[in-house]
């Protein structure tokens, strides 16, 4: 037991040495002061079977990656392995990159019956929740998730939980984080329709805005409060009770001024779009990313593919909740139905047409842990599994704005690094199931022999 507990220290007080945080907004990673010295000293060579190299494609045989301290050395076969160097063969493996979740809501999570977690929800106070937010991101990095984006939280908690993990108090991903979704009142980005004798109705400070001035209020707040994206409600949505899947939410005024608020400050957008339309408009608004797009049609894809506007298509949470669609009330089970049905042909409409792609499931829908699933989807509808592995490194790390620190196993580049057990380009399923997790080249999990 005291072993345990001492190795356990150990590494996180490695962890906490590596000061790989993201601050507000600057985005910054980096060693500070003494701490790089003592990191740095520290060599590991790790072999495997195989790696795949996620600015090709392909694979690379045998796999040979070289880290020194937080960051990746040299790769491949030739590398030249230093004195006292220490070496870790993981034998039938294929190294990779850590996966890139760019959709998550990590402070959270639905369990089985929907009015428990409703119950749960209301009487739960923070400091409670945020003990579940640390669970969900062990569970998170511990399958292979060294980053992520946190796209909407209540109560500050994703960025609590990013600032802990960044601090090395707790195991997680590195995140980047929105704090409350903005959008407009009645909205998916707002609360229930609580009566509002009983619960106060909630105003920009928590996303909730009408008219650009307050939209542009909302996001100043999120961004006061620590918010690195900014995630925008421009159409209906699945898991609310009060409004339709599909339709449009917010003015294109109200969108044009979020958009340029949030890029004013240096934050990109993420717009949550099941309908066509309110995707249009937000293209219109010049936003980075669409997720879950359910209903986008064809051209709405070529203007994605056309203006490098990413799609994260979220398919395993549509999968999760189609197939668990009797556990929602009926005003929300027809609407997951809806979109279930419709975003895997969508994202076979968007593979042929090339929109660039992101991966992002929408863990906290479906539980923390299974992000790997969309892997699998993805290749069901369209991706070969070289696609898919760079839609969840490359193609995350680009979306991010983080292509120059992670992504791809690149000398210099943060050793975020994952083993998966077989070969993932065969069996896509591989990507279930990590042997090992490196975070900022600090080991989070290693899969008992
Ligand atoms: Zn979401």
């Amino acid at each position: 037991m005291s072993t345990v507990l001492s190795s356990v220290t150990q590494r996180f007080s490695a962890q906490r040495l590596i000061t790989a945080s993201i601050t507000c907004g600057a985005l910054v990673f980096g060693l500070s002061g003494a701490w790089a010295d003592s990191t740095a000293t520290q060599v590991t060579v790790y072999k495997a079977a195989r790696l795949f190299d996620s600015v090709s494609g392909q694979l690379q045989e045998p796999g040979v990656l070289v880290i020194a301290g937080h960051k990746i050395q040299s790769v491949g076969p030739a590398s030249s392995i230093p004195n006292g160097a220490k070496v870790v063969d993981l034998g039938e493996a294929t190294l990779m990159p850590g996966f890139i979740d760019a959709h998550v809501h990590l402070s959270e999570e639905s369990g089985p019956n929907w009015y428990l977690d409703f119950f749960n929800g209301m009487l739960r106070f923070p400091a409670e929740q945020a003990l579940y937010g640390a669970h969900y991101a062990k569970a998170t990095v511990e399958a292979g998730v060294t980053t992520v984006r946190d796209v909407g939280s209540s109560e500050y908690l994703a960025r609590s939980l990013r600032n802990a993990i960044n601090a090395g108090i707790i195991p997680g991903p590195r995140m980047l984080v929105s704090n409350y979704a903005i959008g407009s009142t009645g909205g998916h980005a707002d609360q229930s329709p609580f009566p509002p004798e009983k619960i106060a109705v909630a105003t920009p400070i928590k996303g909730v805005c009408n008219g650009p001035e307050e939209c542009r209020a909302a996001v100043r707040y999120q961004i006061k409060f620590g918010a690195d994206v900014i995630k925008m409600i421009p159409s209906g949505g699945v898991l609310s009770l009060s409004d339709p899947v599909d339709n449009v939410q917010m003015t294109q005024e109200e969108m044009n001024a979020a958009v340029a608020e949030a890029h004013a400050w240096g934050r990109k957008v993420a717009a949550h779009c099941h309908g066509d339309k309110a995707a249009k408009m937000a293209i219109a608004a010049g936003v980075d990313s669409i997720e879950h797009g359910s209903f986008l049609a064809d051209d709405t894809l070529a203007s994605m593919k056309a203006h490098h506007i990413y799609l994260v298509p979220t398919i395993f949470a549509g999968y999760w909740v189609g197939v668990n669609n009797e556990k929602f009330p009926p005003a929300i089970g027809v609407k997951a139905r809806a979109a279930a049905e419709q975003i895997q042909q969508m994202f076979q409409h968007a593979a042929k047409i090339g929109v660039p792609v992101a991966m992002g499931t929408d863990a906290g829908v479906e539980p923390h842990g299974m992000n790997a699933n969309e892997f699998w989807l993805m290749t069901k509808n369209g991706f070969s599994p070289s696609q898919a592995l760079m839609a969840g490194t490359a193609g995350g790390a680009d979306l991010l704005g983080l292509a120059d620190q992670i992504g791809t196993l690149t000398p210099g580049k943060v050793a975020d690094v994952i083993a998966l057990q077989g070969n993932p380009l065969a069996d896509i399923h591989a990507t279930e199931h990590p042997v090992l997790v490196l975070r900022d080249g600090v080991e989070m999990f290693r899969k008992s022999p």
